[in-house]
């Protein structure tokens, strides 16, 4: 028997529920499978496409680390394109598998995706498993249900942190095979696959890079364990986080380990074990906990998406606030183009464009002045952030963004004045000079 691991935002093969079961359901018998968007540049707004092109390209760089990955242990990766309860279930017949593992962040798009698969592949006898394995702390461990998390994060955090036990990475599957006539099947798919033509512009966009990106990084897994090795331990500087991670120009002030987490490249608990590593061997300090506090919001905003389902995507929020925004076209087309007239913003709206990234604090502001200031649908600004962003995750975008907007789970919930905001995090105006000469 073969069996397959859908890989979504888990493009790596160590520490991955999904790979271990499947291995272990088939006797190593396994195969990978991604399955692109067959639109990917549909507008989901006018002029928002899903993926930007340059989005789409990092995520190729993901894929190509990863089918390198599947074919050093003897297997593949099988790339196609399409919607998923359609491809699942050819590639499954195509491959002889009688089993499908997956590991998806379960916001509600997910839920309805392995629904609508689950019942596909079911009318062909080949099961569907759902590993829930995309955060630090595991939800099954967690003190209270998913359907109870607190509103107010740092409750969250105080119920979690040092309470519950953060399991150490899976270790690396060892014995991962097929068929050499099923690899080379799953090879010659995969080529055809990516030949087509806007996955080939899609690598032109990404190649363009911007000098001036905070972000020089490529996709992929070895490039996330590279950059962890760096940042960290090479550079040191995990040791003065706390005191640089609002900087806006550079590549070092944070770790620039979100388009890894997010795409699955690097595993939240990788990444925490290298921390304790690095508290045990160098030091810890008021930096090292901060950094933890990073890791768990990003599992706060990975349970608050599952916990709110469809009103994380509501434009009342989860709150149910009346204030949130009304449709306007040309504040969201100015916003977008980095032409507001407000230059910290501009700045980072074209930061954003020509790069892929955006620092914590530049998204804070420029999403605050969109849904706060210019008083647009806020939807409309994470669909914005979705399409650009290398590392859009769903639930930290999309709670990130309500709670920026006043309708999610700030308990202060606060107005960024732009203006101060520049003053203090750009004095010496750097940023404003470098993105939008001003
Ligand atoms: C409006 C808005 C939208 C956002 N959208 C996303 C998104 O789509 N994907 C995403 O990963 N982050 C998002 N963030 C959170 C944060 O801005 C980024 O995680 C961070 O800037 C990434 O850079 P870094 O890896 O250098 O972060 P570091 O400061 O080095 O933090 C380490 C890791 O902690 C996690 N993290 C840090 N801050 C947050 C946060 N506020 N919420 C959740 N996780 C966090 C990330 O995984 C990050 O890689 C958003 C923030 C805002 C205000």
């Amino acid at each position: 028997m073969t069996a397959l691991v859908w890989h979504r935002t888990d493009l790596r093969l160590r520490d991955n529920a999904a790979v271990d079961e499947a291995m272990r359901a088939a006797s190593g018998q396994a195969l990978g499978v991604y399955v692109l968007p067959a639109r990917p540049y549909e507008e989901v707004l006018p002029e928002v496409p899903r993926w930007s092109p340059r989005r789409l390209g990092f995520l190729l760089e993901c894929l190509d680390d990863l089918a390198q990955a599947w074919r050093a242990l003897g297997s593949a990766l099988v790339v196609v394109s399409g919607e998923a309860h359609e491809a699942l279930p050819e590639v499954a017949a195509a491959f002889g598998a009688r089993e499908v593992h997956t590991a998806p962040c379960l916001a509600v798009d997910e839920r309805r995706e392995n629904d609508a698969v689950f019942e596909r592949l079911r009318r062909t006898g080949v099961g569907l498993r759902v590993h829930e394995e995309t955060t630090l702390f595991a939800a099954e461990e967690l003190p209270l249900p998913i359907d109870a998390l607190p509103d107010v994060f740092s409750t969250f955090r105080r119920a979690v942190l040092g309470r519950v036990p953060i399991r150490p990475p899976r270790a690396a599957p060892s014995e991962l095979r097929v068929a050499t006539d099923l690899s080379a099947l799953a090879e010659e798919r995969t080529r055809r696959t990516l030949d087509a033509h806007e996955l080939s512009s899609a690598r032109e966009a990404l190649a363009a890079r911007d000098a001036r990106s905070a972000l020089p990084f490529e996709g992929g897994r070895r490039a996330g364990l590279a950059r962890l090795e760096q940042w960290m331990w090479r550079d040191d500087r995990l040791a003065r986080y706390k005191e640089t991670r609002d900087g806006l120009i550079g590549i070092d002030d944070s770790s620039k380990l979100s388009p890894y987490l997010a795409t699955g490249a690097l595993s939240p608990r990788e990444v925490y074990a290298e921390l304790v590593r690095y508290e045990a061997e160098r030091l810890e300090n008021e930096s090292t906990r901060w950094f933890v506090f990073e890791l768990v919001w990003r599992d706060y905003f990975h349970f608050w998406v599952r916990k709110w389902r469809a009103r994380a995507f509501a434009r009342h929020g989860v709150l149910g606030r009346t204030a949130c925004g009304v449709a306007d076209a040309v504040a969201f087309a100015r916003w977008r183009a980095g032409e507001t007239g407000e230059p910290f913003v501009d700045a980072g709206m074209r930061e954003l464009c020509a790069t892929g990234y955006l620092s914590n604090r530049a998204r804070q502001n420029v999403a605050s002045w969109l849904a706060r200031t210019a008083g647009v649908d806020w939807r409309w600004g994470a669909a914005w952030f979705e399409s650009q962003l290398f590392d859009h995750d769903v639930g930290p975008n999309w709670g990130n963004w309500q709670y920026v907007a006043g309708v999610g789970n700030d308990p202060r919930n606060r107005v960024f004045d732009v203006r101060a905001q520049a003053d203090r995090y750009d004095a010496d105006g750097a940023y404003r000079r470098l993105w939008a000469d001003a």
